[in-house]
């Protein structure tokens, strides 16, 4: 066989194999993303569907741990996987995280969605969706900005003590996390993460699908970050060498606060040398919360 005709068959066989993977991942997101344009259309270009999304996602997360935390102390299955069994989340703590939660939303993401509603056009909508390579590969490049950006502002958050005192003090009133504490914020913190969750996908020219998911996964893994459990099924024992931190090392960074300055990945408190890996017999028990 001549090499002409070599690459000739090479390029069929390129193409029907190419063919052959491509359809399914393209066909896998479309269905979906035409029933969404179909019957959702107006309320998916509305500049009030992203705000909507998170509140959403944030509260049936919330209810759903917090549920687990008033379980858990009369349900041993429950309890056995909390970093801190031996203490429990009162009503008072919920009581506390939910006013301030409450307050953030009244007072700055309620009309800060209202403004955008009046003041920006909707988004007009691609007919077509993300491949899924594109749709996975976009969430995570948007994760790793993320996390680089929140731990440049993290560390300098704890360096600087005028930028703790004012900022970033309210978050650490906690040092064993629920749920709760996730959004227990000042109105400069909330303002940063939210600038940046809706920012990064924007900066790497993400699908609106894929920004949409992005949004959804930075709430579940900053609300697991902050839960109290240490699930089987969490990030930080999926991810495999030890590279996700998640509610280990969140909650360690709540009790020895010069530790664990990253939200998710591990890579940059192991090249800034402030990793602290605890096991969940090792975690820090005996010490009480501030406003417990
Ligand atoms: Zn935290
Ligand atoms: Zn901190």
């Amino acid at each position: 066989m001549t090499r002409g005709s070599w690459t000739s068959v090479a390029n069929s066989v390129w193409d029907k194999t190419n063919f052959s993977w491509a359809l399914p991942e393209h066909s896998l997101l479309q269905p979906a993303w035409d029933y969404l344009q179909e019957h959702h259309h107006a309320s998916l270009r509305s500049p009030l569907f992203p705000v909507v999304l998170s509140v959403t996602t944030y509260l049936l997360l919330v209810v759903l741990y917090t549920a687990l935390d008033l379980l858990a102390p009369t349900w041993p299955s429950i309890n056995k996987y909390k970093i801190h069994p031996h203490r429990p989340i009162t009503w008072p703590k919920i009581w506390s995280t939910l006013g301030l939660t409450t307050y953030n939303h009244l007072v700055y993401i309620f009309p800060a969605a209202v403004a955008q509603w009046l003041w920006r056009p909707p988004i007009p909508l691609p007919r077509e969706a993300p491949t899924l390579t594109h749709f996975l590969l976009g969430i995570l490049g948007c994760t790793v900005v993320f996390d680089f950006q929140y731990y440049l502002w993290h560390l300098l958050h704890h360096r600087v003590g005028w930028l703790y005192r004012t900022f970033h003090a309210i978050h650490h009133q906690y040092n064993e996390p629920f749920s709760l504490v996730t959004q227990y914020l000042s109105a400069w913190e909330l303002f940063s993460v939210g600038f940046w969750t809706t920012v990064d996908p924007l900066i790497l020219q993400c699908h609106c699908l894929t920004a949409w998911g992005f949004m959804v996964f930075n709430i579940w893994v900053s609300t697991e970050d902050h839960c109290g459990y240490d699930f089987p099924w969490a990030m930080h024992n999926l991810v495999p060498f030890g590279l996700w931190g998640g509610a280990l090392k969140h909650d360690a960074h709540h009790q020895k606060p010069g530790t664990n300055f990253a939200p998710f990945f591990s890579h940059w408190d192991w090249l800034g040398g402030t990793s602290f890996s605890p096991s969940p017999s090792k975690t820090l028990k005996g010490k009480t919360d501030k406003r417990a």
